[in-house]
């Protein structure tokens, strides 16, 4: 009876090892395939961590979300540098 409910545990740890490795690998990837890293580098900071580059449909400089200016649509968010980018897109 121990020997079973041992078998169980060690498997249900298996498992969600097993999980967060795989979890670990996909995010993993997931970063390594990010479309939108800077290819032209423009004296750009790198990104702070956990915050995705975004080009200015402008200009086509990337920046940082967290500092572009956000228009969404219905189908996707749009991002501006500036507010003079911003005003360019809008004429
Ligand atoms: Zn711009």
């Amino acid at each position: 009876m121990i020997k079973a409910l041992i078998g169980i545990l060690v498997s249900i740890l298996a498992v969600t090892f097993l999980r967060a490795v795989m979890t670990l690998l996909v995010k993993g990837a997931k970063e390594a395939m990010q479309p939108d890293s800077p290819t032209a580098s423009s004296g750009n900071a790198p990104p702070e961590s956990g915050t995705r580059l975004r080009k200015c449909k402008t200009c086509g400089t990337f920046a940082p979300e967290t500092r572009m200016l956000r228009h969404s649509t219905r189908e996707t968010d749009v991002f501006y540098c500036s507010k003079d980018c911003e005003k360019q897109a809008a004429a």
